[in-house]
């Protein structure tokens, strides 16, 4: 199964990416992650993309786009399935994904929007803390781990995102909105596109989520026979 979750910056798409990911034994392929990641390790392309990051500013197309390319033709991905999160941001991101997956030739079995007013969002991502180790997201109230500044999952050290202060979130938010939010207009189009209210309590997001991929007969590829660990 090939799926997208979209929604604002704090909608909980990494969050429902945990769950998902699990219960459908697919690979969790997140832009921001993969930054993240490149930031760490220090390379040329981390660097750069940094200064958009730290701004709240998306990062060239071109550079999205090539990462993306290259990680969904590995053969975990071919293999398993992907969870995209994050991408595509922008109409350019979104055609290139479209002649990506038909060089590959498979297809996307739908889009998943987490739908979030814009009022709650600013408090979401300020009180937002992410495992440093395995990348699992917490708030400080809404979703507090066990043992302040510890990953339940692998007892790792929780840090804030230098991009998760008020100024970047409102720039994130903003363009968001010109930007990325007219692609629920493209995936309504192509009949892909399932709206789930996203301001509720997580496990009832999750649920509707699993629902309405175990139930909408586009994305039929699923197989139940799939044990849900692993
Ligand atoms: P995104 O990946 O869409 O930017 P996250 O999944 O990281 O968002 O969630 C943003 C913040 O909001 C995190 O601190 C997370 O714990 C919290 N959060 C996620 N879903 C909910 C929810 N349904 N209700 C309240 N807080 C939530
Ligand atoms: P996220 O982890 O999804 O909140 O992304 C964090 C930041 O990474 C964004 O604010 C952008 O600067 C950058 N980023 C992630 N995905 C993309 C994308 N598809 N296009 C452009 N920039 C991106």
């Amino acid at each position: 199964m090939k799926l997208l979750i979209m929604g604002p910056p704090g909608a909980g798409k990494g969050t429902q990416a945990e769950g998902l990911v699990k219960e459908f034994s697919l690979v969790h392929v997140s832009t921001g992650d993969m930054f993240r990641e490149a930031i760490k390790a220090g390379t040329e392309m981390g660097k750069r993309a940094k200064e958009y990051m730290d701004k709240g500013e998306l990062v060239p197309d071109e550079v999205v786009v090539g990462m993306v390319n290259e990680r969904l033709s590995q053969d975990d991905c071919q293999e398993k399935g992907f969870l995209l999160d994050g991408f595509p941001r922008t109409l350019p991101q979104a055609i290139a994904l479209d002649e990506a997956i038909e060089a590959l030739k498979i297809n996307l079995n739908g889009v998943i929007n987490i739908d979030v007013p814009r009022e709650r969002l600013m408090a979401r991502l300020t009180g937002r803390r992410i495992c440093r180790n395995c990348g699992s997201s917490y708030h400080i109230l809404f979703n507090p781990p066990q043992q302040e500044g510890k990953c339940d999952n692998c007892g790792g050290e929780l840090y804030q995102r230098s991009d998760d202060n008020e100024e970047a979130v409102s720039n994130r938010l903003d363009v968001y909105e010109n930007q990325t939010q007219p692609l629920i207009e493209y995936y309504i189009q192509k009949k892909l596109l399932k709206n789930i209210n996203g301001d509720q309590e997580i496990n009832k997001v999750l649920t509707e989520v699993i629902t309405s991929i175990k139930t909408t007969s586009n994305i039929s590829d699923y197989d139940d026979s799939l044990p849900s660990c692993c």
